[in-house]
């Protein structure tokens, strides 16, 4: 008891920074005799100029790099932005999430999680401080939620997403927005988000005004529906995972972009060449391990269940290895030297004639080995 008194004692005696006096006066302001429900309802509204939030940044979705601070008020982006300052440092954010939170860039993030820890080492608490600040252009309405305005907004990337940010903020503020097509690929949602949309026709419009627009009202539409996947339109700054070039408007005409599972975004034709050319590296090497020589190897596109088959001709016939989610499938093909399967009688795995499935890279040798010299 006597250790956990004195442990108390020293955190009073920590001199608190700037931040954490700021911090503590916030919470005060915001206790300051006001009912927990009047609060809460009081969020809901258009945030008040000059409002201060103190959030820690906390790591983003994907692989955690980036970081984000999930606020508890929401700004009309047309009105206003966020002003970040950590220790007396504004971090500019590099966009937003879904919910108009700011994303932090990874240096910055690294940059923060330094100073906090930093901070920590000296006994003191670092807080970032979010003050919402008006800006000093306005954007009207028309601009993000009509057909021209937003029509105007296709000829650069850049202005694109300005217009789906600012639907965003505009719908975090309880605005309904109307809905569009754009590029007759996506749903411009009322709630700001843009999702897949499909099945398009569009009523006959024999103006040649409307002919020439990618952006049509939803009421422009005989038909449409969605799979409900939210797209998330990549960043002009934003570049391809794999061939490192920037996106730009065609891209998101073309739908011509995808996200990896690790949130970054890439070209869909770029993704597929990764893939192939990692899958068909490990398995040559899977190959090579078992058969000398480097047999010549084939990769063949299976559009019924898209995914490539790698075929390699080796001495003993051809053989042909894909790669599921979890299991390497090895199909040993008609051409190749007979054997029997019974010798896989003892393996756990799923058998078809001629062919099974391995848990791994190892396994999958051990496999080849087996049927090489059966
Ligand atoms: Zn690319």
């Amino acid at each position: 008891m006597a250790e956990i008194k004195n442990a108390n004692a020293k955190q009073e005696e920590r001199p608190l920074t700037q931040g954490v006096k700021e911090y503590i006066q916030f919470l005060e302001d915001a206790n300051a005799g006001k009912p927990v429900e009047e609060e809460k309802k009081e969020k809901k509204k258009e945030v008040e100029l000059n409002t201060v939030e103190y959030h820690s940044i906390k790591p983003f979705r994907g692989n955690g790099k980036l970081g984000v601070i999930v606020l508890d008020n929401f700004a009309h982006a047309g009105k206003m932005f966020f002003k970040i300052t950590i220790a007396g440092k504004e971090f500019i954010p590099i966009g937003y999430d879904t919910f108009g939170n700011p994303v932090i860039s990874e240096e910055n993030f690294a940059y923060y999680r330094a100073m906090k820890y930093l901070a920590e080492r000296k006994g003191e608490t670092l807080v970032p401080k979010i003050e919402f600040k008006k800006k000093v252009f306005c954007v009207k309405t028309e601009a993000y939620d009509s057909i021209q305005g937003i029509q105007n907004a296709t000829t650069s990337l850049k202005k694109f997403k300005e217009v789906l940010i600012n639907r965003k903020y505009a719908a975090r503020t309880g605005i309904t927005l109307n809905e569009f097509i754009a590029f007759e690929k996506y749903i411009l949602a009322s709630d700001g988000r843009v999702y897949e949309a499909n099945n398009i026709i569009l009523k006959d419009i024999d103006s040649k005004e409307a002919a020439a627009r990618s952006i049509y009202s939803v009421d422009e539409m005989e038909y449409y529906e969605s799979n409900g996947n939210e797209v998330h339109i990549p960043d002009e700054k934003d570049v391809c995972a794999v061939c490192g070039k920037s996106f730009d408007i065609s891209d998101v005409a073309f739908a011509s972009f995808t996200e990896t599972k690790e949130a970054s975004k890439v070209h869909k034709n770029c993704l597929c060449d990764f893939v192939r050319d990692m899958e068909h590296q490990k398995a040559c090497e899977i190959i090579d391990a078992v058969y000398d020589g480097r047999p010549s190897s084939e990769v063949v596109y299976d559009d019924e269940q898209d995914v490539n088959w790698y075929l390699f001709k080796t001495n003993q016939g051809t053989i042909g290895i894909r790669f599921k989610t979890k299991v390497i499938e090895i199909k040993w093909f008609d051409n190749f030297k007979p054997f029997n399967m019974k010798i896989f009688d003892n393996e756990r795995v799923t058998k078809y004639d001629r062919g099974i499935h391995a848990w791994s890279k190892d396994d999958a040798i051990h496999y080849l080995v087996m049927a090489k010299k059966a």
